[in-house]
C-alpha cells in the first residue's frame, strides 16, 4: 500500500486515499485506479488537495460525475479529485440569479429553477452532469446550452492561483468547447442569470416532457457516457454511424446501442479499452464511407497518445 508522500495537513476523513477504482467514479462504470483519489466537500479542503498536488509536483485533475470521462483500465497517475460533494444552489426568483457549486447535480439544478419560476435550464433535466461539468462542456440539449444561461464562473488553477472570476465572454464558448478545456482550471462554482416570472407549472411540464422524450429516445437504462462524439454540423455523428449498419456491433462487453448509434453502452463487462477501440473503429469506417472524421465528445483520460 503506498504512503502519503509529503506533509499534509487536512480536515479529518479528507486524505487522499490510494488506489481507489475511478470505474464507480464514471457512467461507463469503466477505468482503473487512481493513484490518489480525494472528494473535498468544501472549497478549503480542494485547495488544500491542489496545494498538496503541486507541491509533490504529482499531476492533478478533477473528476465531475464522470458522465463524459473515458478512463484508461491502467488507472491515473497522481491525484483525482471527484468533485462531487462540493453540493449547494441558491437561487433568486426575483432576479433569476443562480449560484450553484460545481458539484452541484445539473438536473437538481434545472427542476430547482422550473419550480421558481426561472426559466433557461429546462433543457437540462436529463443531463447527468454537474454544474462544473456543463460549465467545461458547454453542455447543451433540446437546443439550450450552458453558455445561453451562465454568466460567469470562479476558478482556481492547479498551480494554485486564484480563485478569480471568468465571465462568460472570457470562456469562448462553441458548441461543446469552452476555453476551460484547454487549461488547468478548476471550477468551483457558477453564476447563472435565468429568466424570472415564468408560470412554474408550465415550466415542471416542459421539464418533465424533456425528461421523457431522452429516456424514451435514448439508451439511459445501461452505462454510458452519452453522445460519444461531436455532431459534424451540419451532420448528425448517429446517423452517420446507423448508415454503416454498425448499430448493436459488439467489441467486448462495448455495443454501438441499437436505440441510438451516438451512444456506445456498457452492456456488462465493458472495458475502457472495449470503449476506446470502438470509438477508432467508428471513426475509421465513418471516415472511409463518409470522408468525415468524427471527433469525440467524451474527455478520454490516460489514453495520452490518443486523446
Ligand atoms: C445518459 C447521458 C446523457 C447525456 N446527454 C448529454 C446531452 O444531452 N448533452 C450534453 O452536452 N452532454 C450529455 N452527456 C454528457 C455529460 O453528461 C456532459 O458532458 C456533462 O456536462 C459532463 O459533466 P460531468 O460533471 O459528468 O463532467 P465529467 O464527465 O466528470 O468531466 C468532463 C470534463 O470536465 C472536467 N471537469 C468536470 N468538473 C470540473 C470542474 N469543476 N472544474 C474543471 N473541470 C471539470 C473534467 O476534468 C473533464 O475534462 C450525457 C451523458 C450521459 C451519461
Amino acid at each position: 500500500m503506498p504512503t502519503l508522500p509529503g506533509s499534509l495537513t487536512l480536515v479529518k476523513g479528507i486524505k487522499p486515499q490510494p488506489l481507489v477504482s475511478l470505474a464507480n467514479f464514471t457512467s461507463w462504470r469503466v477505468g482503473g485506479p487512481a493513484e490518489w483519489f480525494a472528494s473535498p466537500s468544501s472549497v478549503e479542503e480542494l485547495q488544500t488537495l491542489i496545494a498538496w498536488a503541486y507541491e509533490q509536483k504529482m499531476p492533478c485533475r478533477v473528476i465531475g460525475a464522470g458522465s463524459n470521462l473515458l478512463i484508461n483500465d491502467a488507472g491515473l497517475p497522481g491525484l483525482s479529485l471527484c468533485m462531487r460533494k462540493l453540493q449547494g444552489s441558491d437561487l433568486d426568483p426575483k432576479t433569476g440569479i443562480v449560484e450553484a457549486l460545481a458539484g452541484e447535480p445539473i438536473p437538481n439544478l434545472s427542476k430547482r429553477a422550473a419550480k421558481a419560476g426561472l426559466h433557461g435550464l429546462e433543457w437540462a433535466v436529463g443531463i447527468p452532469g454537474t454544474v462544473g461539468g456543463a460549465a467545461v462542456m458547454n453542455a447543451g440539449a433540446q437546443g439550450g446550452c450552458t453558455a445561453d444561461w451562465l454568466e460567469s464562473v470562479q476558478v482556481i488553477d492547479l498551480n494554485g492561483e486564484g480563485p478569480f472570476e471568468l465571465s462568460r465572454q472570457e470562456l469562448d464558448y462553441a458548441y461543446r468547447q469552452s476555453l476551460l478545456q484547454e487549461k488547468t482550471l478548476v471550477v468551483l462554482s457558477a453564476r447563472f442569470r435565468l429568466d424570472p416570472g415564468h408560470d412554474h407549472k408550465e415550466l415542471n411540464q416542459i421539464t418533465h416532457k424533456n425528461l421523457t422524450h431522452r429516456t424514451t429516445t435514448q439508451p439511459y437504462q445501461l452505462p454510458s457516457c452519452g453522445s460519444v462524439f461531436r455532431n459534424p454540423e451540419p451532420l448528425k455523428a448517429g446517423r452517420l454511424i446507423e448508415a454503416l449498419g454498425l448499430k448493436g456491433h459488439r467489441i467486448g462487453g462495448a455495443e454501438v446501442s441499437p436505440i441510438h448509434a451516438n451512444f456506445i453502452v456498457n452492456i456488462g463487462g465493458a472495458t475502457a479499452a472495449d470503449i476506446n477501440q470502438m470509438i477508432t473503429l467508428i471513426q475509421q469506417r465513418v471516415q472511409t464511407a463518409h470522408g468525415v472524421m468524427l471527433h469525440p465528445e467524451v474527455k478520454r483520460l490516460g489514453f495520452e497518445a490518443t486523446a
